[in-house]
């Protein structure tokens, strides 16, 4: 058995996770990230939270280490590019540090490539040769296997469907364009929208009871289904322009299947009922059929172990 340990560095938390080659987790560590990450607490926290998550495995070593970043990677030089949701990390040569520390075989991905490469392995995209995977956390994200291939593209960039404009001069997103559908959908999308409306919203009992900065996705689609009108037409405009982005997707590559993991996919049927029939609406003149699934439930777990079980 390999053991692998894994760092998966979002938007909105890092995490510390011993799997091994089975795709079992061992252990896991969480924590809250901030939006400066400088380049030392990153590595601070590495090292402090990958130390606990082999002391919680019970393992003196590893053999392996995968690090999934929610931004613009370079997989070959081990380096950070940059990131619209996290800053201070551009031009990171991290790789090379976490490798000098544990001392041992260390990759790099980008967040969601990485989660493409659990679903392959562990997922819904064994055995599928075109599939199509989207994350969506506080940013939106994807990666494609096409002809049983990761389809990295030219700078191994391929996949950000989150930066695909859906709304023209709609709101500004992290990486300086309008109109993003990670800006509308994203879980900071999605909480934007709701502190910007809720002065206007009376009969939002739930609502009128939280501060802005607290709100996030995973509380709107509660709020929904306790019966909240407000958090309702939220979810709906989140779905409207999730089944337009994937429609896109679709057109472009006819995928097998479409696997949508990320935070906000663990809403479940509340989420792919409607999203399913969106998207169907949309596809009705064209006759195109579409398969959804949901993504794996450890997903973000599995993401950056995966990594290193398939690129040595
Ligand atoms: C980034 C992607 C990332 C996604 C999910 C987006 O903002 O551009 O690289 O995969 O968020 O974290
Ligand atoms: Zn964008």
């Amino acid at each position: 058995t390999k053991h692998i340990l894994g760092f998966d560095v979002g938007g909105t938390k890092i995490s510390a996770v011993i799997g091994n080659d089975r795709g079992e987790i061992l252990s896991n560590v969480r924590k809250p990230t901030v939006k400066h990450l400088g380049k030392k607490r990153l590595l601070d926290e590495f090292y402090s939270m990958g130390t606990k998550a082999m002391e919680l495995a019970e393992l003196d070593n590893i053999d392996s280490i995968g690090i999934d970043f929610a931004g613009l990677v370079d997989r070959e030089k081990g380096v950070v590019v940059s990131s619209p949701n996290i800053l201070g990390l551009d031009n990171f040569k991290v790789v090379e540090e976490v490798e000098k520390h544990f001392g041992v075989p260390t990759v790099l991905e980008n967040d969601a490539t990485a989660a493409t490469i659990a679903e392959r392995i562990f997922g819904s995209g064994r055995g599928v040769d075109n599939f199509v995977y989207l994350t969506l956390s506080t940013g939106i994200g994807g990666g494609a296997f096409l002809n049983g291939k990761l389809y990295r593209g030219v700078h191994g960039m391929a996949g950000e469907f989150g930066h695909m404009v859906v709304m023209s001069n709609g709101p500004n997103c992290g990486c300086g364009r309008k109109g993003c559908l990670e800006a509308i959908a994203g879980g900071k999308g999605i909480a934007r929208r709701v502190s910007e409306n809720i002065s206007a919203v009376r009969d939002s009992a739930l609502f009128s009871k939280i501060t802005p900065d607290k709100i996030d996705a995973e509380m709107v689609f509660k709020y929904m289904e306790e019966g909240d009108m407000f958090a309702q037409l939220i979810v709906e405009e989140t779905i409207y322009y999730l089944a337009v982005g994937i429609v896109n997707v679709i057109n472009i590559l006819d995928p097998e299947v479409m696997i949508i993991g990320g935070g906000i996919s663990r809403a479940g049927k509340l989420l792919f009922d409607p999203l399913r029939a969106a998207v169907n609406e949309e596809f009705k003149s064209m006759k195109r059929p579409v398969k959804i699934l949901q993504g794996l439930d450890n997903g973000p777990d599995l993401a950056p172990i995966s990594i290193p079980l398939y690129n040595f």
